[in-house]
């Protein structure tokens, strides 16, 4: 048997007591895995989640912050929840 990898774990993580960047998952529920993201280079703005991977990426300006795009996020997946239960309520008739 071959050695084990072991995982690095990252350093701990400081508080942010600015602004939020750490958000409950939407599809895990875990309270504090999804990690926003801003890249202002590529005005790209990222949340993912480091339990289930679940992740979201959206187009940014230089005005957004990590809980815009935490909460768009959370705005597609209700959009996505609501047509499944469209199409539920349909079949289920
Ligand atoms: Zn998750």
């Amino acid at each position: 048997m071959g050695k084990r990898k072991s995982r690095a774990k990252p350093p701990p993580k400081k508080r942010m007591d600015k602004l939020d960047t750490v958000f409950s998952c939407p599809f895990c529920s875990h309270g504090s895995s999804v990690e926003c993201r801003i890249d202002m280079k590529n005005l790209i703005g990222e949340a993912i989640c480091g339990i289930c991977q679940e992740s979201f990426s959206m187009t940014i300006n230089a005005l957004t912050e990590p809980v815009d795009v935490y909460s768009e996020w959370i705005d597609e997946c209700e959009r996505v929840n609501n047509q499944e239960e469209d199409d539920a309520a349909q079949r289920s008739d």
